[in-house]
């Protein structure tokens, strides 16, 4: 008797990291892998994904819990993605059932069909305008409706028709069974059918990068696209995408959470004709699957996403771009810790396709890897069209009296743009007033009572802020200790400097740009917009004014608090430090007025500076590169963090000591270097007391073997239940 495979291996949302069994009951039919099924789970139902169908189980058949649906009649999520998903599990350790609910739009994680793309709409014929409403006298309903709908001649969607009658439905029919009722599906593909701007000719850089990754067309190869600061990048993208979309491709273009701005849209809009669907966390939910769902037809020929877009199916992929690599946004930092740079490099792998990494500041895993012939490097070392590289001059701010944070040199050359009707940045990376309140009679310092960190002044709201938990206070009038009213702010943040500008410049229109200004919807574009017009003189702002922005008429750019990150625990705190200075230096001289950029430091010496000066990025890679092949940190060693927190004291550490003890008496692989446990460099964040035990290895399969063994022993800890704890594969934030 030969008996049909009816044991379903199905993920379900669950923080165990193993799949479930489930029977599939003769009604049903067999769901294909990559299916989404409903199940019985706990005491619950919950939608699962079929990653395999046979007939065995390692519990006895009488024992399973039948599929109660089959939601999908195909592979939901096809062949190659299931595969890319399970290899993330397997590489970042984690339950596979939450990183297959995590690469699905959320209408589909709740079982949702597939099919339902773009909300319908509903508007009245041309012809129907001219229908009086008493036609429908006999029938208030259908009256209600078709007043509705000719009050909004661009027509209603269901929400808004149920507003007009809970039971619209049926006099809806019955309005277009007479003819009257146009229904469209909104979709979320933006294209224009031609495109409106006219592409630049490629300068012989651009030319030979725009080659080369079509030279890896149709096989695996990675580029490393090293461009400066307005070298044309995105051009290049524009045309690599144009060529593979030509052949009948698809491109899934990666950005930084923040590089996804509107006007990166409208240029990749307006330079292609091809259907572009756009994917980020502003999304809602339907319009998220819409484009999760263009994607997966093949009806959008571009994909452009943040993160998590590095898992949508694309059947037609052709090539990937990674924009702005070495940003930390790729990298999760909660629950599922995948990098999507990374995996989309597995991905192009996999699928065969090449994949293009763009930056003006790449990581030094990437470089490195560059260096290695793994990747081939291509350069853009000049800037696009007639402009130049601005020069660059460092502020030795020993024995300089400060204004408010502002040396005299930079005062006066704000003063010279305000004459010249030239605009200047000034780039500070810390919003607020002040980072510390401090009483001037006996040192009390306003701290946080839920980390070990001060709060910050905002002078605006009048609130004491911590930027690490979010905790706010009303701002004292008095010393708690001594009841003393000399409180003062100490050092500066964007808002200070704000305030410092307008008595300086009183005729000067200051914007501030950062993320207490913006948090608004719109208010950062209306901003931007009001720069781009000419309606700002000083921009003052955090790293959000670094990335992307093209201000055609900032001729000056000031750094004021360089040394931030200079000298900290973390060992990736210096290159993010240079990445972010490289980025901001660029925003100055992009057109045909040369820039100029005054970096004010403590430690003009330090090596960083001189290879900013210079433009030259490599010559500070080759040095921090030394530096952490001294120290045995990444490129040249793989790691990963055990992190622990609890709301008691000790229970952390000595979760992660007997963790350790663990690891030791199973016996650690001589390539893997287990550190001891240690309290984090904040050790109290939000109430909770955190530390964390570093593994660095030599090996990466070692390293991976021996984590898989002791994840297991640490899933059966007594000590771990009572604090919350997660692995990090390749941490990128150490602390
Ligand atoms: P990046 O992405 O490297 O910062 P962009 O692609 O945004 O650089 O280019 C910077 C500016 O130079 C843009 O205004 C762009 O239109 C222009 N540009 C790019 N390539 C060329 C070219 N080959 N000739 C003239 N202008 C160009
Ligand atoms: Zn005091
Ligand atoms: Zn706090």
């Amino acid at each position: 008797m030969s008996e049909a495979p009816r044991v379903a291996h199905i993920a379900v949302p669950s923080p165990l990291a193993r799949h479930f069994d489930y029977l599939i009951p003769a009604a049903l039919d067999v769901p294909k892998p990559g299916a989404r099924v409903r199940v019985p789970f706990g005491r619950r139902e919950t939608i699962g994904v079929v990653l395999t169908v046979d007939s065995t189980s390692d519990l006895p058949l009488d024992r399973l819990k039948p599929v109660r649906e089959v939601l999908d009649s195909g592979a939901l999520l096809p062949p190659v993605v299931m595969e890319l998903l399970l290899w993330a599990a397997a590489y970042y350790h984690h339950p596979i059932g939450e990183v297959l609910h995590s690469a699905l739009p959320v209408l589909l994680r709740r079982g949702l069909p597939a099919t339902s793309v773009g909300e319908k709409r509903y508007a009245l014929t041309p012809g129907a305008h001219e229908v009086l409403p008493e036609t429908f006298k006999r029938s208030p309903l259908q009256q209600r409706l078709f007043q509705a709908l000719r009050a909004n001649p661009e027509g209603l969607n269901a929400d808004a028709l149920a507003a007009v009658a809970t039971n619209w439905r049926e006099p809806m029919k019955r309005l277009e069974a007479r003819g009257l009722i146009r229904v469209s599906e909104d979709t979320c593909l933006r294209s224009a059918p031609v495109a409106s701007q006219v592409a630049p000719e490629l300068s012989a850089a651009q030319a030979t990068a725009v080659a080369a990754i079509q030279e890896a067309a149709a096989r695996f190869q990675c580029l490393l696209l090293h461009g400066v600061t307005g070298s044309g990048k995105t051009e290049v993208y524009l045309r690599a995408i144009e060529k593979a979309v030509a052949r009948g491709g698809q491109v899934l273009v990666l950005v930084p959470e923040i590089g996804l701005t509107p006007q990166l849209v409208a240029r990749f809009e307006g330079r292609l004709s091809a259907p572009v669907a756009v994917m980020h966390s502003g999304l809602n939910e339907r319009e998220r699957l819409c484009a999760w769902q263009a994607a997966r037809s093949g009806e959008a020929a571009v994909v452009i996403g943040t993160r998590s877009a590095v898992f949508t199916p694309m059947p037609k992929l052709a090539l990937i771009l990674v924009d702005e690599e070495h940003d930390a946004s790729f990298k999760q930092q909660d629950g599922f810790r995948y990098h999507a740079r990374d995996v989309a490099i597995k991905r192009a792998r996999d699928e065969n396709v090449p994949v293009a990494l763009g930056s003006a500041t790449p990581s030094l895993e990437s470089l490195y890897n560059a260096e290695q012939q793994r990747y081939r490097l291509l350069g853009l070392p000049e800037r696009a069209g007639r402009a130049q590289p601005p020069r660059v001059q460092l502020l030795d701010l020993k024995r300089v009296k400060l204004n408010e944070g502002l040396s005299p040199t930079l005062i006066e050359a704000l003063r010279a743009r305000l004459e010249r009707r030239e605009q200047s940045l000034l780039f500070l990376n810390r919003r607020g007033f002040a980072p510390v309140l401090m009483c001037h009679d006996c040192g009390w310092l306003a701290p946080c009572q839920r980390c070990d960190a001060r709060m910050t002044v905002h002078r605006r709201s009048r609130k004491l802020c911590c930027h690490h938990c979010g905790a706010e206070a009303p701002l004292p009038e008095t010393c708690p200790d001594c009841g003393s009213g000399e409180l003062h702010g100490v050092g500066e943040g964007t808002e200070r400097i704000e305030t410092a500008l307008a008595r300086l410049f009183p005729g000067a229109r200051v914007e501030r740009i950062d993320r207490d200004s913006t948090r608004r919807k719109g208010a950062l574009e209306e901003k931007l917009r009001r720069v781009h017009a000419g309606e700002a003189d000083i921009l003052v702002g955090t790293q959000m004014l670094a990335k992307g922005h093209d201000f055609p008429n900032l001729t000056l750019v000031g750094v004021l608090n360089a040394d931030q990150g200079l000298y900290s625990a973390d060992f990736r705190s210096e290159e993010r430090l240079v990445q972010q200075l490289v980025q901001v230096i660029g925003r100055a001289g992009r057109a045909d007025k040369p820039g100029e950029v005054l970096v004010q430091t403590w430690h003009p010496d330090n090596p960083v500076f001189a290879a900013l000066a210079h433009h030259d990025y490599r010559e500070f890679a080759r040095y921090a590169l030394a530096e952490r092949e001294a120290a045995g940190y990444p490129p040249f060693a793989h790691l990963a963090l055990l992190r622990a927190e609890s709301p008691s004291p000790a229970a952390a550490l000595g979760f992660l000591r007997s963790a350790q003890q663990l690891a030791l008496s199973a016996g650690v692989p001589a390539s893997v270097h287990l550190m001891d446990p240690v309290p984090s460099a904040m050790e109290r964040r939000a109430g909770r007391y955190r530390a964390q035990l570093l593994l660095q290895a030599r090996e990466r399969r070692a390293l991976h073997d021996f984590l898989r063994a002791w994840l297991e022993l640490l899933a059966q800890e007594k000590s771990g239940r009572k604090v919350r704890w997660s692995l990090d594969v390749d941490p990128v934030d150490m602390y």
